[in-house]
């Protein structure tokens, strides 16, 4: 403090404040004394370029870079970033030039400062190019030289605690970019503190009523939950100190906007969000962490389907821990975090955890070298593609489950992953929809069917008299063209229906060589009576109007015709990938894998569902021979299928990181673990996803070689 105390002696004392004091307070807790010296002449200069300047709040300009400057300190940021954050707005609103900082600070902190600079200097002619341009400049920058991007953080994080200052117009704009670019990076360096912050303060700007509603609810439940969870804790902390585990714990509570989003996200009330509040342990290493983990669920049950081992396999931006949620006292639900103080060091600051922790445990794969990779990976995109692509590639990567299309006039849509042609004519209007009877994609015709991909420019063709066709209910997979087009199909009239109905069901047939003339009354009525006694005309009615599916009847009746044997079909075994817009699902009791004999089970509403032959319901649905069809795999199918192993294994500590160590050692994707532990054996069940046979079959192979596992099975159905 003292140091503090002789630089504020040396200010003039227009400048003299609290805020650059408090920031050597920090900064004199990590950094050596010599460093100082240098960062204080960063403040003088930046002071005096900025000297007379005001924020709009009608603060000193300077408190701004302070700010700034001190976010990064908390993150323990080296000398270099504390003095381009203070630097970061000279070049930009003062007479100090990037030759001015080279001389005085050296070409590191000219190299940020630019970097820094040249990211807020954009000028753009739409929206849309703005944010793929800022996108690709701030990841440039990133790619270069990290540090530019967490100065560009902590520049917003301090713009947005200052919101109040703007106009509500201001505020809704910037409070909206920051939760869509700033806060998703954030997260993606592994910067919790950052993210969180930088969410609720978003949220809080741009949705200011349902911040305050879910705040108040929260503050009025969760009263009685503090004192459960402070009985919690000391029962806790004795049972780790009774056992001679050196750790600490604590106690937190989830940040606003995550319980918003997980509100949207699931379409739950506040009232059903069971983890407000949870504890972390932190203790000394890997070990220890399963062994408290067994510690935690002898005092408390563990609630089924919750336990995640991120040990042994890491998220993508490097986080590590293992969660578990138990039930506490009267049912309350509590979730749990167990890691080691490297992988807390990792969760809290991400890639600006401090570089020794790097590959200092043989799991660690460092938050910073998975950043570097993505980006790596982006970068190499980025070489042969416009803004826009970028843009479309950096969010696929920030939000996997949307993809992301453009109108022919550069607008961007964003629809779920899977979204056709139909399901982008209804995002852009529901008369587009209504009315659509092709589309072209990047200029190219393709059927309505067609799944869209990142990027892909889409163009509706409509036509004045068009209507919506039945049979899109098939594929569509957003709400609002489902809803539409069900919408559509009740108002028909009832002949209308039935002679659209009638024609769907012909066209269906077509791939069976039959005909709808030349089908016998016998061949008919049998399928009739199956239906529940429907006669012809209510038969076409209901497939006019989307109740039921014209390919699945085409393959009952082509079964029918086959069974009597008299007609010379060929009945052609399903291309399962999804030939003919037939609706095909696998069944989860026995979850069939390329490679496997399977079935097909026609049922009402789910399309045709695949078995593996020799699962348990095959025997049971035989009674009904009509709705089983012969099926087989696409030669050559590809994709990542699911599929269940169970793993017998002796109880030891660390075994169930080993054996999923080994699964995501052979590619194999774990969606899912189950623990059982007896005295002397533990039971996982893991639900992964492979390729095929012969990729499972090297997944359990490669399971067996561990001297602790007992027993690899595959589920049975
Ligand atoms: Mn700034």
């Amino acid at each position: 403090m003292d140091y503090a105390a002789a630089i504020r002696e040396r200010l003039p004392a227009t400048w003299r404040g609290d805020d650059f004091g408090q920031l050597v307070a920090v900064l004199e807790s990590y950094l050596p004394k010599e460093d100082l010296e240098g960062i204080f002449n960063a403040y003088e200069l930046s002071a005096k370029a900025h000297e007379g300047q005001q924020r709009l709040s009608g603060q000193a300009y300077i408190s701004h870079p302070i700010a700034v400057a001190k976010i990064l300190a908390e993150l323990h940021l080296d000398v270099s970033t504390i003095k381009a954050a203070l630097l970061h707005d000279v070049l930009e609103d003062t007479s100090c030039t990037l030759e001015d900082i080279q001389k005085n600070f050296g070409e590191d902190v000219a190299v940020l400062v630019d970097g820094v600079s040249k990211l807020d200097k954009l000028h753009f002619h739409s929206a849309a190019e703005a944010q793929a341009e800022s996108f690709r400049k701030m990841l440039l920058a990133m790619v270069r030289d990290l540090r530019v991007i967490l100065v560009k953080l902590a520049d917003r994080m301090h713009n947005m605690r200052t919101i109040d200052a703007l106009s509500a117009e201001k505020r809704r704009r910037i409070a909206k970019e920051t939760l869509e670019i700033y806060a998703p990076i954030a997260n993606r360096l592994g910067i919790y503190s950052l993210k969180v912050e930088l969410e609720d303060l978003g949220f809080k700007a741009f949705m200011p009523f349902r911040y305050r509603v879910i705040e108040h609810a929260l503050s009025k439940a969760s009263g009685s939950q503090r004192q459960f969870l402070r009985k919690i804790e000391a029962k806790l902390k004795k049972n780790i100190r009774d056992h001679q585990i050196n750790g600490r714990l604590v106690t937190r509570e989830k940040h606003l906007y995550s319980i918003y989003s997980k509100m949207r996200r699931k379409h739950i009330h506040l009232s059903e969000i069971v983890d407000v509040f949870g504890i972390r342990i932190v203790v000394p290493d890997i070990d220890t962490c399963y062994r408290v983990l067994g510690l935690v669920h002898q005092i408390y049950k563990p609630m089924p389907g919750r336990f995640k081992d991120y040990i042994s396999i890491p998220r993508v931006n490097g986080y590590q821990s293992l969660h578990t949620t138990l039930f506490g006292p009267k049912g309350m639900p509590l979730e749990v975090q167990i890691r080691t103080e490297e992988m807390d060091q990792v969760a809290e600051r991400g890639i600006a955890a401090p570089w020794k922790y790097k590959a200092v445990e043989k799991h660690t794969y460092s938050a910073e070298a998975r950043a570097r990779d993505w980006l790596q990976g982006l970068m190499e995109m980025q070489q042969t593609g416009n803004s826009e692509e970028f843009l479309e590639a950096v969010k696929v990567d920030l939000f996997p489950d949307k993809v992301y299309m453009f109108t022919p006039k550069g607008d961007i849509l964003r629809l779920p992953r899977g979204a056709t042609a139909v399901d982008f004519a209804y995002a852009v209007h529901t008369d587009v929809g209504n009315r659509c009877v092709a589309a072209k994609i990047d200029r190219r015709p393709v059927p309505l069917k067609t799944t869209l991909s990142n990027g892909d420019t889409v163009e509706i063709i409509t036509a004045r008299s068009a209507k919506p066709n039945p049979s899109w209910v098939n594929f569509v997979t957003t709400a609002k063209a489902l809803n539409a087009i069900r919408g559509f199909l009740k108002g028909l009239k009832k002949d209308e229906a039935r002679e659209l109905g009638k024609r769907l069901l012909s066209q269906s047939l077509r791939p069976y060589s039959l005909n709808l003339r030349r089908l016998r009354k016998t061949q008919t009525s049998s399928l009739l009576k199956e239906l529940g006694g429907l006669d012809i005309g209510e038969l076409y009615e209901q497939l006019g109007l989307g109740k039921r599916l014209a390919p699945v009847i085409a393959g009952m009746l082509a079964q029918q015709v086959d069974n009597e044997g008299d007609v010379a079909t060929e009945l052609r075994p399903l291309d399962i990938a999804g030939t003919e817009g037939l609706l095909i699902s696998y069944a989860g009791c026995c979850h069939p894998i390329p490679g496997d004999d399977i079935v097909g089970f026609m049922s009402t509403g789910r399309g045709v569902v695949i078995h593996r032959s020799n699962c348990h319901h095959v025997a049971e649905y035989r009674k009904h021979p009509a709705k089983w069809i012969p099926v087989d795999w696409r030669r050559g199918v590809k994709g990542e299928f699911q599929s269940e192993i169970q793993v017998k294994t002796l109880n030891r500590v660390g075994l169930l990181a080993e054996v999923a160590g080994r699964i995501s050692a052979t590619l194999s994707n774990i969606d899912h673990v189950n623990v059982e532990t007896d005295d002397d054996e533990s039971t996982l069940l893991f639900r992964l996803n492979v390729r095929d046979r012969r990729h499972l079959a090297h997944v359990i192979r490669s399971i067996r070689t561990n001297p602790g596992v007992v027993r690899v099975n595959r589920a049975t159905g």
